[in-house]
């Protein structure tokens, strides 16, 4: 019952085709009943079976010819697994999210050593920028590395990471002070088992992924570890997130996507008043606002995956745009799909149930919806100014 008629849509080519067909056939062996109980064990699980059969390649290209970011395929992939599972998603997701520092500005040496084990599955990689003070104020960031010798020391803390607890690879973004705000802050690869990098606190949210917060506490990293050069961290960082934030608008629509497919089978199934709840006209009108905003979201999300990959250096708005429509439209979307189930939609488990924790949370990582609104409003701003 998913619409897959986009697919013929001019931003793909045959290869973005075959690969959704090709996954649409793994996730529903393998991502369907996935075992919530201990969301770490069924994170590394997940991560094992992606990267075994070969899904996480196109998480963070490595340097083979031809190959480069591919923000459809990735989006592709998101929206598919995001349909089956909201856990699946973000295995696939935060593989490509911690290692995209390495992947689009890492040394020869640093991606030889880490993209092959994270794209195989053996390293489980975060990505480490927000702390108490600065989630969306990120600049403010206080966490420090100081030179010393061959090495950086950090010390500070950081909260919110995803997977944090059970990855072998973190990314990490810390002050060394080459300039005021944005322009002192440099990323660094620190290994899981780093001393002096300790785990303060696992964090429960309500859709549970692996979640903590970390300290630093005399964290030796070597010089070597150091990605791109010194000062240039928040620029890593931000065209790190305008690759990936159209794919979190592209995980919020394969949750949309079965929310909507979730009612209509309901809406035929579920009889009311001598009849199908399909043929009640104002059940027709959710259906009808729904199917608008899917397609909608569809849209501005291959919109800006197809910009990107057919040459703009920076998708921030496009990017920014997909991001705010999708994840705050698939809010309204599931919410409806919650209604036309009627007490079913709250019954714990049930998948719109599961699909109306999921979503929330995308509303506020990788930029609130307000901090989207302000980047476009710039950039819209900034336009009319040259015209
Ligand atoms: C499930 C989850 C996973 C995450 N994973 C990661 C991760 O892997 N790595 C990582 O580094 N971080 C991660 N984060 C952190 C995330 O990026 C921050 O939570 C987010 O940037 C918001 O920061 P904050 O929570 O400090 O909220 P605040 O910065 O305190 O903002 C609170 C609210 O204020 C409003 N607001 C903020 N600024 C403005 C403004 N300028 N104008 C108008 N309104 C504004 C917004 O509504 C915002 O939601 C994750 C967060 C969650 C919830």
């Amino acid at each position: 019952m998913i619409d897959r008629n986009f697919l013929d849509w001019p931003f793909f080519e045959e290869r973005h085709r075959t690969l959704a067909k090709r996954l649409e056939i793994w996730a529903a062996q393998h991502c369907e009943h996935v075992d919530h109980r201990d969301v770490d064990a069924a994170c590394r699980a997940l991560v094992q079976k992606l990267g075994y059969d070969g899904w996480l390649r196109y998480s963070a290209p490595g340097d083979e010819p031809l190959e480069g970011i591919d923000v459809r395929t990735l989006a592709l992939i998101r929206e598919t697994l995001a349909r089956h599972s909201g856990l699946a998603d973000f295995a696939f997701a935060m593989q490509g999210l911690g290692a995209g520092p390495i992947s689009l500005f890492g040394t020869a040496a640093q991606k030889a050593q880490w993209l092959p084990k994270t794209r195989s599955g053996t390293t489980i990689a975060a990505f480490a920028l927000s702390e108490p003070a600065a989630g969306s104020d990120v600049a403010n960031i206080s966490t420090t590395a100081r030179r010393d010798r061959d090495a950086y020391i950090l010390d500070g803390e950081k909260t919110w990471i995803s997977n944090g607890g059970i990855a072998n690879l973190y990314v990490v973004f810390a002050r060394t002070g080459e300039g005021p705000g944005a322009k002192g802050i440099s990323a660094f690869i620190v290994r899981g088992d780093n001393p002096g990098l300790s785990v303060a606190e696992r964090i429960e949210t309500i859709a549970p992924h692996p979640l903590a917060r970390l300290t630093f506490k005399d964290c030796r990293v070597d010089a070597n570890d150091l990605i791109g050069a010194g000062g240039e961290g928040f620029r890593i960082a931000m065209a790190t997130l305008d690759v990936f934030r159209t794919t979190v608008g592209a995980a919020a629509l394969g949750f949309a996507r079965r929310a909507l497919a979730e009612t209509l089978k309901r809406a035929r199934s579920r009889a009311l008043f001598g009849a199908p709840l399909s043929e009640l006209q104002m059940v027709q009108g959710h259906i009808a606002d729904m199917a608008i905003e899917v397609d909608a979201m569809a849209l501005l999300v291959y919109r800006a995956a197809w910009t990107k990959d057919t040459g703009a250096e920076r998708v921030t708005r496009e990017a920014a745009m997909a991001k705010l429509y999708a994840t705050e439209a698939a809010q309204r979307v599931i919410d409806t799909a919650v209604q036309i189930h009627g007490g079913d939609g709250v019954r714990a488990g049930h998948a719109v149930e599961t699909l109306y924790r999921e979503i929330r949370a995308l509303r506020i990582y990788e930029g609130a919806s307000d901090i989207q609104k302000i980047v476009i409003a710039r950039s819209v701003l900034s336009s009319a100014a040259g015209r």
